[in-house]
């Protein structure tokens, strides 16, 4: 049987941990569905035109470790604006989130446009400033030289391009449970997802 969870949400709300937890514990699988647009993102970066990049793209586009860097993720909300990047990207989308056993997959438009008939949807989300100073401590850790003001106009430009867009812009989907962990730890945000998820499937079985 197929149960899908859309989980949306801008970058660095949490989305991503909330996303894995409430995957391992349903025992789902998970598609991050960002990492689809930073491999599109990256492949232009290298000269590929973007259209050709989303049509042609294969499994181990998505295994590059550069991927995770903030050049990819701006690129990767550059070709997000395309409609027709983003056509190419929904039938690899719907069909993981129709799999048997179950799929999370989390994004900016999971819940409105690739699977508005999810079982569950939530939509993560946190101030700016929060968002800015989580990606900050993030990259730093890593190793990169950045500083917060530049991580948190980073945030802000990504954010506007994500919901000022004509196609598919970031927003809450119809029914979507929000969780704003701007002043929540993880693993409350966590427990309230899969409470969610546990109501939602308490409900279907009756
Ligand atoms: O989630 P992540 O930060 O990896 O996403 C990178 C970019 O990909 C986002 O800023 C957004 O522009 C785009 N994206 C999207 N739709 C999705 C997932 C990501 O437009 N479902």
């Amino acid at each position: 049987m197929s149960f899908t969870i859309a989980i949306d949400g801008p970058a660095a709300a949490g989305k991503g941990t909330v996303s894995k937890a409430v995957a391992a514990h349903f025992g789902f699988a998970h598609l991050d569905t960002g990492l689809l647009y930073r491999a599109v993102g990256a492949l232009t970066l290298k000269g590929t035109p973007a259209i050709d990049a989303a049509r042609a793209l294969v499994a181990e586009d998505l295994e590059d470790p550069a991927l995770r860097t903030p050049e990819v993720a701006d690129a990767a909300s550059k070709v997000a604006v395309i409609p027709e990047v983003r056509a190419a990207l929904v039938d690899f989308q719907r069909a993981f989130a129709r799999r048997a056993g179950g799929a999370v997959l989390d994004g900016r438009d999971i819940g409105t446009v690739i699977c508005p008939e999810a079982e569950a949807k939530l939509f993560v989300t946190a101030s700016a400033q929060v968002r800015a100073e989580r990606r900050f401590k993030e990259l730093t850790e890593r190793g990169l030289e950045t500083s917060l003001k530049a991580v948190l106009a980073d945030v802000e430009e990504r954010d506007a391009r994500d919901r000022e867009r004509a196609t598919a812009p970031l927003k809450a989907a119809e029914g979507a449970v929000v969780i704003d962990t701007s002043e929540m730890d993880i693993e409350t945000a966590v427990a309230t997802a899969i409470a969610h998820v546990d109501a939602v499937r308490g409900g279907l079985s009756k």
